[in-house]
């Protein structure tokens, strides 16, 4: 970017913007490159002008919420990364339908489902990402994913106009789902059940304990790093591939849970890259698999 975009983005966002970022305090990894700017837009308005801006100027950009499933690699990212706050993080309901801005916390939807009575979400509960991330990415546990409960959704296209989804166009899979080139999700409609907020904290807490057995949640980590193959579980190939506790540099493979890849300290980039890479080289030379990362590199 040149100067005169950085200071049409800046004046945009009204100054919250960071230029030359480096993206490990956006990641839960703790670990990544820097991107050449991250912005922060907290209005609807502001998210379509961004997005139309650095559409017409050819600056490439993404969106990223909690950073929970993300590595930006150490060469960086030449563009700029979009976290949505303020009006874009927050929470309305109509009825049975609740209407989160993609910026929302999933711990905060949560809370939110708790305190209002509001069911069907629970699984979600100690993922640490956006509501826009658990779109994107169908985030799911336990046998469910988020995309079985959205209804609808919205997002500014590329050229930065507003479009609404619904389920049956959204083609959820896998760890995915499919959204037009360049679009920023900013808000997801949930339909829900009504219980009572007690039912709803207990479910939620059945959840989270099962989590707190499993995974290493002590170390800074993006959750499973590989997908899970074609009935089987990429953890359980790790583990019989002897993986578990293997270190590159600051990565270590958990020796808790095989598909998790920690941060034990000072991991860079290159560290997690090389250690993804060992394991999935073990692991088809054992089986013939090929594990293929679940999380996003960019
Ligand atoms: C401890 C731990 C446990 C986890 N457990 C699970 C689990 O059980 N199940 C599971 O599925 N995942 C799990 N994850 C991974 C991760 O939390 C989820 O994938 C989550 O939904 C990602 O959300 P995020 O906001 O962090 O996305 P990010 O990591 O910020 O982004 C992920 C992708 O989503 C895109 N994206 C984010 N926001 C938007 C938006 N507004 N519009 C368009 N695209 C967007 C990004 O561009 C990127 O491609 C876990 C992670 C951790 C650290």
């Amino acid at each position: 970017m040149d100067e005169w975009q950085q200071n049409r983005l800046a004046e945009v966002v009204l100054g919250d913007i960071q230029f030359d970022c480096p993206m490990g305090q956006y990641t839960t990894l703790r670990a990544g490159g820097r991107a050449e700017a991250v912005c922060f837009p907290c209005r609807l308005e502001m998210l379509q002008q961004i997005v139309s801006f650095l559409g017409m100027e050819k600056i490439p950009y993404m969106a990223v919420g909690r950073g929970s499933n993300l590595l930006i690699r150490e060469s960086g990212f030449k563009g700029v990364i979009i976290i949505l706050k303020g009006e874009l993080a927050t929470i309305e309901r109509e009825g049975m339908n609740l209407f989160s801005g993609a910026g929302l916390s999933i711990p905060e939807l949560i809370s939110y489902c708790s305190a209002n009575g509001l069911t069907g979400l629970e699984f979600l509960a100690g993922i640490p990402g956006s509501v826009g991330g658990a779109a994107a990415m169908n985030a799911g546990a336990f046998d469910k994913d988020a995309g079985s409960m959205i209804s609808h959704l919205f997002l500014i296209t590329g050229t930065g106009e507003q479009l609404r989804l619904d389920q049956s166009e959204l083609k959820f899979q896998y760890r995915s789902m499919s959204v037009p080139e360049g679009a920023v999700i900013f808000k997801v409609c949930f339909e829900l059940d009504e219980i009572t907020p007690e039912a709803v904290r207990t479910r939620a807490t059945v959840y989270l304990k099962k989590r707190r057995q499993t995974q290493p949640l002590e170390y800074p980590n993006a959750g499973s790093v590989f997908k899970n193959p074609l009935n089987d579980f990429a953890g359980r190939l790790i583990e019989e591939a002897g993986l578990k506790g293997e270190r590159v540099g600051g990565a270590m493979i958990s020796q808790r849970h095989g598909n998790f890849i920690v941060n034990a300290g000072g991991a860079s980039a290159n560290d997690i890259l090389e250690l993804m890479e060992l394991a999935a080289d073990r692991v088809e030379a054992l089986t013939g698999i090929r594990l293929e990362p679940e999380i996003k590199i960019v």
